[in-house]
């Protein structure tokens, strides 16, 4: 047996590895391993989560940000940005729809927009939990403090998406300017899992001067972390920011990286992601078949959609659209997965 498939079969029956194993399965993958990886992984999943394939209807309620990440196009300095915000009615009304069409989750994400403080989001939140009975909220707003986490928790938020980015801060600087800080990013989702809810971390696949060092160390932030989600996806260039001439990602690394990262958590809520689709037609699809076992379709207002660009040709119809789950349903069937109405908790 080669040195890659033995380390995926410790993986596949410990759910972890040292980080120096972790940079030797990403630097020694081939073809064949990787086939074997995905079958793993696919077993794992299988064994938790059957054939079924969770749904969350992602409203992007603002592109107005305080924040000036460098690979972001919503990014404050970006002058070219036609900036919006959606109403608290309108936020709701996009969830009740939704839930006609058999969504369980929303996912509210946006930029760090001081418009939505606490009491505002409080209202949207308790609103959305009384007309939309049984749903997870599911929040994906950025950095805010301790008390805000609790409040927006104790209105009814189950979940909150806040990607890592990168595990290692030198790298996490290369990505940021100044005042955004590694040791913050880390006490957020600290301070979300202390306060009890489910939490997501996650990073970008080939984000400018990452290593394989880094990945290993993302990988091996995820086994100690333990998050009950994880959102990755390659990085993809926009044109208006600091890194619009960097390469994007590849979708190959991104699905292999699923793979592994559901052997470390057999359990965990794995988006085959936006980006994903975005960089490839069949994207989505291979997520899943990798090991993914979450959708997130697009589910804002239809005027707002093309203006949530946080990458140059970020998808937002076709499969993309909540509007279109019926096709989406159906390009799950043709590869054996069920797209279900449900919660989509995480199986503990
Ligand atoms: N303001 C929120 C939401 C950010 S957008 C927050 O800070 O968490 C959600 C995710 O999109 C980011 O965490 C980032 O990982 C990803 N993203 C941003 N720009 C991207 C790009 N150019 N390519 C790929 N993913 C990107």
């Amino acid at each position: 047996m080669n040195k890659v498939t033995e380390l995926i079969d410790k993986l596949a029956l410990e759910h972890s590895l040292t980080v120096d194993e972790y940079k030797t399965l990403i630097e020694l993958r081939t073809p064949e391993t990787s086939e074997y990886l995905k079958q793993k992984a696919v077993e794992a999943r299988q064994n938790v989560y059957g054939n079924k394939v969770f749904i969350r209807g992602l409203i992007e309620i603002s592109n107005i940000c305080k924040n000036d990440c460098f690979y972001c196009g919503i990014r404050k300095s970006n002058g070219l940005c036609d900036r919006y915000r959606i109403s608290a009615n309108e936020i709701v009304e996009c969830c009740k729809e939704g839930y006609d069409l058999g969504f369980r989750t929303f996912v509210l994400q946006g930029g760090e927009d001081a418009h939505f403080s606490d009491d505002i989001l409080c209202g949207i939140i308790r609103k959305i939990k009384t007309e939309c009975s049984g749903c997870a909220v599911t929040l994906s707003l950025g950095e805010r403090s301790k008390e805000s986490y609790q409040r927006l928790f104790d209105a009814g938020a189950d979940r909150y998406l806040l990607r890592h980015e990168t595990a290692t801060e030198s790298h996490y600087q290369k990505l940021h300017p100044d005042n955004l800080s590694f040791a913050n990013r880390m006490e957020c989702l600290q301070n979300l899992k202390e306060i009890g809810y489910q939490v997501g971390c996650g990073f970008m696949v080939g984000s400018p001067f990452q290593t394989v060092d880094d990945l290993a160390r993302d990988l091996k932030f995820i086994e100690d972390f333990s998050p009950d989600m994880c959102g990755i996806g390659p990085f993809i260039p926009h044109k208006d920011t600091p890194f619009a001439d960097y390469p994007a990602g590849s979708a190959e690394l991104t699905c292999f990286l699923l793979s592994v990262i559901r052997l470390i958590k057999p359990n965990i809520l794995l988006p085959a992601t936006t980006a994903l689709g975005s960089i490839n037609a069949d994207g989505r699809e291979n997520g899943i078949k990798s090991g993914a076992n979450v959708i997130m379709p697009n589910l804002s207002p239809n005027t707002v959609r093309k203006k949530y660009m946080l990458y140059n040709n970020k998808l937002s119809d076709g499969d993309e659209s909540a509007q279109n789950l019926i096709n989406l349903k159906q390009k799950m069937l043709n590869i054996g997965y069920e797209i279900v109405t449900d919660r989509g908790d995480i199986i503990k």
